[in-house]
């Protein structure tokens, strides 16, 4: 099969992905085969191929918003039918013993392993899953449409949900790229008397226009002075200096949820006074479980959430990935197969 691998840590602008030819996996017990047709690109590629968050293995085939169809049913795999269409996302396997799995936390369990991270996964034609690490997907997406929601889409979910969001609240959003374009769909539905704000960087003129046709209530950059103070902030940036700026902002009693697997550069001094005083909380989101996908998929097609797609070959995914590192991708990448 053909599959994009990542060989070494390399700056993502040398190109590091490169095309291989590798045997078509086999099943295991209780894992079921599937032939990809879309994987989509997201951030955490980056932290990946430039050693934030490095691979356990090389070469690695990354990606973890994978759609395919079921080709072959492993020993004792009966979840699904050959054929199935099915999502698979970044939770690959869980213990499913520990005190964490234990509670329905999963995402922090620490023998979790990671698809496109510990296992191989989507910049290829074939992958293999855990029967029960994979999703069925509602008939109203396409497939490439689909792959954006198994990341960007259930992560989103995730970091709204925790950052205690309620009806008639301002909600800010810092970054405007493929998770934060379906969290302000989630929140508009969920939620139809809030006011969201979008901070994006400066200049990013087309994530402003995508903010407010998406139904933005007031877009600016980060570090301007919104209308109101926000009552819950995401940052969705690979930043330090958002964070600083959200509790700028934050209401008092607010809550900013960062929503980002590593960053960049440092989070900058925080004054306690002007940044954290009158009970402000800081929350980072980790993974997400198989729950908050279950949760995820369903609301998305009754929403209906209408992911923006930039359409890549699976060859051109170092071409994707360097528009991802420059702000340049208009909602979420797709790599069809
Ligand atoms: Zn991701
Ligand atoms: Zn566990």
């Amino acid at each position: 099969m053909k599959a994009m691998v990542l060989e070494k840590i390399l700056p993502v602008k040398e190109r590091p992905l490169k095309l291989a030819d590798l045997p078509v996996p086999t099943p295991g017990s209780k894992q079921i085969l599937v032939k990809i047709s879309a994987c989509g690109v997201c951030h955490t590629e980056l932290d990946e191929i430039e050693g934030r968050l490095s691979p356990t293995k090389f070469p690695m085939v990354l990606g973890h918003e994978i759609i395919g169809r079921v080709k072959r049913l492993g020993q004792g795999a009966k979840r699904f039918k050959e054929g199935n269409r099915v999502g698979i996302a970044w939770i690959n396997w869980a213990c499913g013993k520990c005190s964490f799995c234990l509670k329905g936390e999963e995402n922090l369990c620490d023998k979790a392993k990671w698809t496109g991270k510990d296992v191989d996964g989507g910049y290829a034609q074939y992958t293999v899953v855990s029967e029960d690490f994979a999703y069925p997907i509602p008939k109203r997406f396409t497939d490439l449409e689909a792959a954006p929601l198994l990341c960007a889409g259930v992560i989103g979910y995730r970091a709204l949900r925790l950052s205690g969001m309620e009806d008639s609240q301002v909600l800010g959003l810092y970054g405007f790229g493929a998770s934060a374009h379906i969290v302000i769909q989630i929140a508009k539905y969920k939620f139809p008397n809030c006011r969201v704000f979008v901070f994006t960087r400066p200049g990013q003129k087309e994530h402003q226009d995508l903010a407010k046709r998406l139904g933005a209530d007031w877009v600016g950059a980060t570090g301007d002075i919104p209308p109101e103070k926000l009552d819950c902030a995401i940052d969705f940036t690979p930043v330090g200096v958002p964070v600083r700026e959200a509790l700028r902002v934050l209401e008092k009693g607010g809550r900013l949820v960062i929503n980002a697997i590593r960053k960049e550069t440092p989070i900058p001094e925080l004054d306690y006074a002007k940044h954290l005083w009158h009970e402000k909380e800081v929350k980072s989101v980790a993974n997400v479980t198989r729950k908050d996908a279950q949760e995820f998929l369903p609301l998305a097609a009754k929403i209906p959430i209408v992911p923006e797609i930039q359409e890549f070959k699976l060859e051109e995914a170092n071409e994707a990935l360097i528009l991802l590192k420059e702000g340049k991708m208009r909602g979420a990448g797709v790599l069809r197969m």
